[in-house]
């Protein structure tokens, strides 16, 4: 086998997934994780269709998910008194079996903490490609080599910037911020997520959406982050307040562009972008399934390559191009569908709720969203396994 040592930037969703197909094709990976623990913070994320259901299987913990998995959640759109409008059915934001992401990131981390090397708190600082692997350098610790690089590093890749060129170039901003936090369980109504829109902005138990221009922040800075939404939401109704108190005192935060990742290719050299890095589709793109069966394809492509990376990559590209872009073009852009620009448009955001709750309608719309989960052929890759 050749290309055993592979280094992954990410202890997201993408890359302890990927660490653990890899282990179990006797490849060696690590894990660099530039956040100091792992990130538990996100919102439910959802899976739908053969494909995801067919990974979560083979990984083994299809079942774990569906232990772990919450209550399948519709979406209340509410008035300032807190009164229902209009109601999105669970089956539609929710897919097939929904989890916490932050628990699906500890149950996969949970799976591969113990065969695979993890670094948290370092990131890499430059990559530098020879004949046979690659150069690294990280913020702390000592310059490494490994034969591969993976960035599966999310929306911010840092090895996207550093293999293919500055993040500018490649994302798309939807005119949206979107934030995430928890809050305590007096401001949730089980089975629900109640939604207040006023024009450009939004605001829902641990989670709020707002318009805007593209705001210059330091992406590391939380308390300046935890600002812009507190700033954006200030004098909104119903229990706005309430919620930005909480985000306040949130352990965990989440906050970024609604935007997308467009780039021609997924891999260069030794190098591969996987999962959000790579084709991020944010909200509403399937990123979580998209991940795991990602993950699938490109491990098993190295396995059944023999490592030979080359081979792989340009398989992975071929397997996963269209199935990207797939995810992101039913994503669309969530932000005018959560944040609507002008009450008119909320009042005919509400109609569209109530339409696509009649089952005439959920059912086209939800078979678009699954069809695109759906759409990709999963090679069996079993033999290979040790
Ligand atoms: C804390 C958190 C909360 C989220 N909440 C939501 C949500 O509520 N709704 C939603 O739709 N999506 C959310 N996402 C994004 C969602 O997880 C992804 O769209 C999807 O699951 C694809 O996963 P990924 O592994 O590609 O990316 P991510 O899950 O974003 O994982 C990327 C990982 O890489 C790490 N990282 C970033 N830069 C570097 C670097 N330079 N070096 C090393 N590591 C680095 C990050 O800390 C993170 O752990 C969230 C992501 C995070 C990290």
């Amino acid at each position: 086998m050749h290309n055993e040592n592979i280094l992954i930037s990410g202890a997201g969703i993408a890359g302890p997934a990927l660490a653990h197909w890899l282990r179990r094709y006797g490849f060696r990976p690590t894990i660099v994780e530039r956040a100091p623990a792992l990130r538990e913070g996100g919102q439910a994320v959802d899976f739908r269709g053969t494909a995801h259901l067919t990974v979560l299987r083979r990984m083994g913990i299809l079942d774990e998910v569906r232990r772990r998995q919450t209550e399948r959640t519709k979406m209340v759109a509410i008035d300032a008194a807190g009164r229902p409008r209009a109601t999105l059915p669970a089956e539609f934001a929710g897919g097939e079996v929904e989890i916490l992401r932050g628990d699906l990131a500890a149950l996969l981390h949970d799976l591969t903490r113990d065969d695979t090397e993890y670094v948290f708190g370092d990131w890499i600082t430059s990559l530098t490609e020879t004949a046979d692997g690659v150069r690294v350098t990280f913020d702390k610790a000592p310059p490494r080599t490994f034969d591969l690089v993976v960035g599966a590093d999310g929306l911010h890749s840092g090895v996207r910037a550093l293999a293919f060129g500055p993040e500018e170039r490649f994302r798309r901003f939807l005119g949206y911020y979107i934030a995430g936090f928890g809050v305590p369980e007096r401001l949730q109504t089980p089975g629900e997520v109640r939604m207040y829109s006023e024009p450009g902005r939004m605001i829902s138990p641990g989670l709020a959406v707002f318009a805007s221009a593209e705001l210059n922040y330091d992406r590391h800075d939380t308390a300046q982050q935890k600002k812009l939404v507190a700033d954006a939401c200030h004098g909104m109704g119903w229990r706005a307040p309430e919620i930005l108190e909480a985000m306040w005192a949130a352990p965990d935060f989440y906050f970024d562009p609604i935007a997308q990742i467009h780039i021609d290719r997924f891999t260069t050299g030794r190098v591969a972008l996987l999962g959000d890095a790579g084709y991020g589709a944010t909200l509403g793109g399937l990123g979580a399934g998209q991940a795991l069966v990602t993950a699938y394809v490109l491990a098993g492509e190295l396995a059944a390559a023999g490592g030979d990376h080359r081979a792989a990559f340009a398989r992975y590209e071929h397997q996963i191009k269209d199935y990207a872009r797939g995810c992101q073009k039913i994503s669309g852009n969530a932000g005018p569908f959560m944040a609507p620009a002008t009450p008119a448009k909320i009042r005919q955001r509400n109609l569209m709720y109530r339409l696509l709750s009649l089952p005439a309608m959920a059912k086209p719309m939800n078979k678009i969203t699954t069809k695109a989960a759906n759409a990709i052929r999963l090679a069996d890759y079993s033999r290979f396994l040790r």
